[in-house]
């Protein structure tokens, strides 16, 4: 088929799925057609004719990036964030922006001003957040790839509760400009695939130092495919077995731990190792992420940006107003906590405590890849719940992201990989987290176990 006609076929199946879905926020047929013409006509790249979808809190010059905000819903970016000039450079289309939880802060994608994603494996189910969208649209079968966004586990969670790959890499790997900053020191850029051949194309081409990001690192981007095939005999895979108890469904224990063996017969050797800190992962994500955040979104104030109330008798009131109407529950409850725990009198007991307990986090993961060059545990505490059954207890809804956030406090790479089914025929998720700079480890890995064992499964709702 030529590029045309395949990104026409995307478009139409985005289109034709998304009143069932609501994975896409904006689908850019037009700009997506007009690029089309133009690699008809231009030289090969890596990634040429390949249509991706990017979650809407990074910027791509010309469309709206919204951030799943009202108080951005007019948005409309004025430059592409380096990992889409990058893929643009490359060849990739992009056809459209994703629904997303608002400024990624949220597990189910409920939170979006714009309504929640559905699952496509059931459509009363959430897809998981913050990057459902992305997720779903890799899911359903519209796109292979698509770029998400990760502080807390955006990616690796989506991507379980889907029954997709999802890759979260090492902090510095991928420039975040362009991306909307949430927690600055814990966010990145994702990267979810259909399958880890998917996802290691893709960081092979946005992967590495940008001048515009001074957090990024100059170390080497290796070529990530060549190395899927490699054997996994002399790899060791370290279990964390204090991290299967108490809060994990019973299923997905099941199918974690049934993964395990499969890695062994695989060629990977097992050994016993402790994360003590993990589990205080939760309690510091929460203060570190809300503090961030607090001042990040200082600059919605609807002078520079998007949304401005109307009708404010003077400056201050303008900005009071355009901040109530324009922020969604979520986002204000944040912003509430980490005023708070920056506040004086507050910011010993809290921020500059969880500083110390997140040293100690990344300690943990220091010591154990002395032993090991993955960690394996389930990606979720449990299958994909209900739309609406979380909705209302912030602190459960937080607890889903108990197993993908020390990897963010620590800054090292983390993937989720399909590993079964649930009795219901909900997708289940086993995540390897890796040291720095070991992409390619974790994307060997996966890749390898999911060749052995296939999903052999489709959700009810899939293009093609
Ligand atoms: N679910 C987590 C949160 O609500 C993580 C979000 C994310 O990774 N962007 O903050």
């Amino acid at each position: 088929m030529s590029i045309v006609s395949e990104i026409e076929k995307t478009i139409d199946a985005a289109e034709r799925l998304n009143p069932e879905l609501n994975s896409f926020l904006s689908i850019e047929r037009e700009h997506a057609l007009a690029r089309t013409a133009f690699l008809e006509s231009s030289a090969d790249g890596p990634l040429r004719g390949v249509a991706i979808a990017v979650k809407d809190n990074i910027c791509t010059k010309g469309m709206r990036t919204s951030c799943g905000s009202h108080i951005l819903h007019n948005y409309r970016a004025q430059y592409d964030a380096t990992a889409v000039k990058r893929l643009n450079d490359a060849g990739a289309i992009i056809v459209g922006k994703t629904n997303m939880d608002e400024f990624a802060m949220g597990s189910s994608n409920e939170s979006s001003a714009f309504g929640a994603a559905k699952n496509p494996w059931d459509l009363t189910r959430v897809p998981g957040g913050s990057s459902g969208g992305s997720a779903v649209a890799v899911a359903s079968g519209v796109v292979r790839v698509a770029l998400g966004s990760e502080t807390g586990g955006s990616v690796r969670q989506p991507a379980s509760l889907c029954g997709i790959v999802g890759l979260k890499p090492t902090y510095g790997r991928i420039s975040r400009y362009g991306l909307v900053a949430f927690a600055s020191s814990l966010d990145n850029i994702g990267i979810f695939g259909q399958t880890s051949r998917d996802v290691a194309d893709v960081l092979g081409v946005i992967a590495g130092r940008d001048e515009h990001d001074s957090t990024t690192a100059d170390v080497e981007v290796p070529d990530y495919s060549s190395m899927l095939d490699n054997d996994l005999a002399g790899k060791t895979i370290g279990i964390p077995r204090s991290l299967f108890g108490d809060g994990l469904d019973e299923e997905v224990r099941e199918k974690v731990l049934a993964s395990i063996k499969n890695f062994e017969e695989l060629g990977a050797e097992t050994v016993d190792v402790e994360l003590p800190y993990a589990k205080y992962g939760i309690a510091v994500y929460y203060i570190i992420a809300t503090a961030e955040a607090s001042s990040n979104l200082a600059r919605f104030d609807g002078v520079r940006y998007g949304f401005r109330a109307e009708e404010a008798a003077e400056l201050r009131k303008m900005y009071f107003k355009t901040r109530e109407e324009g922020f969604g529950p979520e986002v204000k409850r944040r912003i509430m906590l980490g005023t708070y725990v920056l506040s004086s009198g507050y910011y010993d007991a809290y921020y500059a405590k969880a500083q110390k307990v997140r040293a100690l986090v990344k300690r943990d993961y220091v010591e154990a890849f002395k032993k090991c060059d993955a960690i394996l545990t389930p990606t979720s505490p449990s299958v994909a719940f209900k739309i609406g059954e979380k909705s209302d207890d912030p602190i459960s809804m937080y607890l889903s992201d108990i197993y993908t956030v020390s990897a963010n406090l620590a800054g090292v790479p983390g993937i989720s990989v399909p590993c079964g089914l649930s009795a219901e025929g909900l997708p289940i998720g086993v995540q390897l987290v890796g040291n720095f700079w070991s992409e390619g480890t974790l994307l060997n890995m996966a890749h390898k176990y999911e060749n052995a064992h296939p999903l052999d499964a489709r959700p009810s709702v899939f293009a093609g």
